[in-house]
């Protein structure tokens, strides 16, 4: 075991402190990782004012972070995919039981037996797993991911989980050239939608509630922006979607968009409102249209969607924080004023 310094809160009610936690020593199979960069994701944000006691109660001390992208510092002799140096990154989840089906297919982020970045029981060490708000974390190579070194290490760390939510239902549901898509909501997910959309080849349309924020999303990649209380500019794209991409956490009419798909288009969930959504069965059977929702990816996915990104020179658009400007970020997250992720430059855990 190491010491290793890190970012916790003590409660629901507390702001954020400087704290040292334990990380083990490499074993065969791990890979020892030096924190560059951590993305800020709502899901840190619920677990540690603990919004989710539900699903998931919130242990403290609490070290939040799962777009973790590094440095390989050390690997266990048993390591043959990474060499100190290696620029890698780490998303939701730092294992899982490797022999279910979904495992079996790659599919790790459906393995009942997950253990997830933080917040999750620790094999290792017994209490829980502690996040990328550190200055260094220790992960089985299996969930390591390469990050081409081309990409922007504090942009490319909200990739391990925004760049996914949004880059696996897109693959799922065949966005490809020439399939029209939609992006609803332009926060931390929809902007790496509207960039995932536009670098498939689709024709994207970006909705947004605020007029304001057309001009960005054309800038973003989005070939039309689409103002969502404007129901004349809805009509207008009536039953032509392939796909709609609905990123919006909060509650929303997503009927009118059901309404905005062809036949057999599908609007996939990627944001987790609180309360259930109101969804009219007629927008669904006329159409046999489908309502689905996705959780992050696979591994194997993951590193797909690295590489696509390494070749298409995508990187989420951060504002870089020093770590302890991280209870601001938290109260400006809330307000949805970051343009459109908050990623922490871990050197500034030294000062
Ligand atoms: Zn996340
Ligand atoms: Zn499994």
């Amino acid at each position: 075991m190491y010491n290793a310094k890190a970012y916790s809160v003590a409660s629901s009610t507390s702001p954020f402190a400087r704290t040292t936690i334990a990380r083990r020593d490499p074993t065969g199979h791990d890979v020892q990782i030096e924190i560059l960069f951590c993305g800020i994701c709502h899901s840190d944000l619920h677990v540690a004012r603990n919004e989710w006691s539900v699903a998931m109660p919130a242990v403290y001390p609490c070290v939040p972070g799962h777009e973790i992208v590094g440095r390989v510092t050390k690997v266990g002799s048993g390591v043959t995919r990474f060499k100190p140096g290696d620029l890698v990154g780490v998303g939701c989840m730092v294992d899982s039981d490797r022999t279910c089906p979904e495992c079996q297919a790659g599919l790790e982020q459906f393995c009942p037996n997950t253990t997830l970045t933080y917040n999750s029981p620790d094999k290792h060490l017994g209490g829980v797993t502690y996040g990328g708000y550190s200055e260094s974390v220790v992960v089985d190579e299996h969930f390591v991911l390469r990050v081409p070194p081309s990409l922007d290490p504090a942009g490319a760390a909200p990739l391990l989980c925004a760049g996914i939510t949004t880059y696996s239902p897109m693959r799922h549901w065949g966005v490809t050239k020439g399939k029209k898509v939609g992006v609803v909501g332009l926060g931390g997910l929809g902007h790496m939608g509207v960039k995932f959309a536009h670098a498939l080849g689709a024709h994207v349309v970006a909705f947004t509630r605020s007029p304001a924020k057309k001009e960005a999303a054309l800038r973003l990649g989005a070939d039309e922006a689409v103002v969502s209380r404007n129901p004349d500019e809805m009509k207008r794209h009536a039953g032509s979607f392939d796909f709609i991409l609905d990123t919006v956490a909060a509650d929303h009419d997503v009927g009118a968009y059901i309404q905005l798909l062809c036949r057999d288009g599908n609007i996939t969930l990627v944001g987790a409102p609180a309360k259930p959504l109101a969804v009219p069965a007629f927008g669904l059977l006329l159409g046999r249209r489908s309502l689905s929702g996705s959780p992050i990816g696979g591994i194997r996915e993951t590193q797909e969607m690295l590489d696509f990104c390494g070749a298409h020179h995508i990187t989420a658009d951060v504002e870089v924080i020093p770590i302890q400007k991280v209870d601001e970020a938290y109260e400006r997250l809330l307000r949805s004023d970051v343009r459109y992720r908050f990623s922490i430059d871990m050197a500034s855990l030294r000062l």
